[in-house]
């Protein structure tokens, strides 16, 4: 990998292209030996791309691509493979015509972009103007990738993983599966899951753990078969298997969240959300929103953080604020003054001074549902921010079960 840009250097922008790479080789089963970054310079890109091609059969670049002069990953890949640069007229028509349907008059840098190597690939442009480029360097190979994140994925997760598979000899299919889990670590997990260990010693089924901070712990499961189908049917096994023992501590699949799920059940069951908060100050709010559509379910909130607001709004009389009463009243006084089904509370010492005699991490989490209430409490470790943060996660959490 040879992330390309003066930028990166600079720290002006994180290499997240990298990483992105690095998790989608894992995923589908590729070893990725090294990873560079190199400035907008055309004999060190040259110097980067040939230590890189010492070692791995394949080399993935990123950014470079676009019409500017320092855009030179297209020169210096030609140098490194031998091969001239050509202009490629369909390259060179698709960006006539995106400039032509955008109405806006093509600058002579933009032809550069239709420049490729000799004997290269063309992957389509689907997103945006940069192609990228499959460039054979004798039996090995570069990916030229754009430097825009979502159009690198694109071509990545099409072109570059379709033609790695390809080339890799055996024909061993490799897929993973990823469940998602809240509310136990990482040893605790593994625990529960002994027993599937066992029963899979020496099988072409691996286990592994992840314990990803505020996105739960995650439990992947990856299977080398024959065939697709029945890599899908394995993981479906093992999918099932898991969530009979990890029962509702599993929350979801690969790409899902706890807000995504909340939505889901949401709008599967017609229901709508609104939220009272104290030491969460809007997070849970926050992450609601983040989903797509949330106006179907989410209605919106009170930030109640003084003792007087809890009291005055949602009609809290409990004589402490961080109790179970109070989270039951607050999530009660939200639904009834925001008009929801269901309403959502949290209270808590989020630090770092203790309150009402309560040790810094005691959160309780209210929520009602049409009328009845319920709440549960967590003690929760770390400083103010993670308090908050597990917090908030705890709460959606909350509403998923
Ligand atoms: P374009 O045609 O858009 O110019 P490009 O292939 O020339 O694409 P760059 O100019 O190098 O790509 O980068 C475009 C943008 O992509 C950068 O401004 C930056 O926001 C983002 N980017 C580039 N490299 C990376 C990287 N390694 N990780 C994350 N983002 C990146
Ligand atoms: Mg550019």
């Amino acid at each position: 990998m040879v992330a390309i840009g003066t930028e990166l250097l600079l720290g002006q922008i994180v290499d997240s292209n990298s990483a992105r790479i690095g998790q989608t080789l894992a995923a589908n089963g590729f070893s990725s030996y090294l990873q560079l970054k190199v400035g907008d310079n055309h004999d060190r890109i040259v110097a980067a791309l040939r230590l890189a091609l010492e070692d791995a059969d394949a080399v993935i670049t990123s950014g470079g691509l676009g019409p500017t002069q320092d855009d030179i990953t297209r020169e210096a890949i030609a140098e490194v493979s031998g091969r001239r640069l050509h202009e490629d007229p369909g390259v060179r028509s698709v960006i006539e015509e995106l400039f032509a349907a955008r109405g806006r008059p093509m600058s002579a840098n933009n032809y550069r972009q239709a420049m490729v190597p000799e004997g290269a690939t063309v992957i389509e442009q689907r997103k945006g103007t940069a192609p990228g480029l499959i460039v054979p360097v004798g039996d090995k190979v570069i990916f030229a990738l754009p430097g825009v994140p979502y159009e690198l994925d694109d071509m990545l997760a099409n072109e570059v993983l379709t033609e790695l598979r390809l080339r890799r000899n055996d024909a061993t299919v490799i897929r993973s599966r990823v469940l998602r889990t809240w509310g136990l670590g990482e040893s605790r997990l593994a625990e529960l899951m002994a027993p599937r260990f066992d029963e899979l010693e020496g099988s072409n089924v691996t286990i592994a753990f992840l314990a990803s901070g505020i996105e739960g712990v995650k439990v992947r499961f990856t299977v080398g078969t024959a065939s697709e189908s029945e890599a899908l049917e394995l993981l479906g096994r093992e999918e099932e298997r898991a969530r009979q023992l990890l029962g509702d501590y599993v929350f979801g699949v690969d790409e899902d969240t706890l807000e995504s799920v909340v939505a889901r059940l949401a709008i599967a069951e017609h229901v709508s959300i609104a939220v009272a908060e104290s030491l969460t100050g809007g997070m849970v709010a926050s992450q609601l929103v983040r989903v797509p559509g949330a106006s179907e379910w989410f209605r919106g909130g009170v930030v109640s953080y003084a003792t007087a607001v809890k009291e005055q709004l949602l009609g809290v009389t409990a004589s402490s604020v961080v109790s179970e009463d109070a989270a039951r009243m607050m999530a009660e006084g939200v639904a009834r003054l925001i008009g929801s089904d269901i309403g959502i509370a949290t209270t808590g010492v989020a630090g770092p001074e203790m309150l009402e005699d309560q040790p810094v991490g005691t959160v309780w989490i209210g929520m009602s549902y049409r009328g009845r209430s319920e709440a549960r409490k967590v003690q929760l470790l770390g400083d103010r921010e993670r308090i908050r943060t597990y917090a908030t996660a705890t709460a959606l959490d909350l509403i998923r079960l």
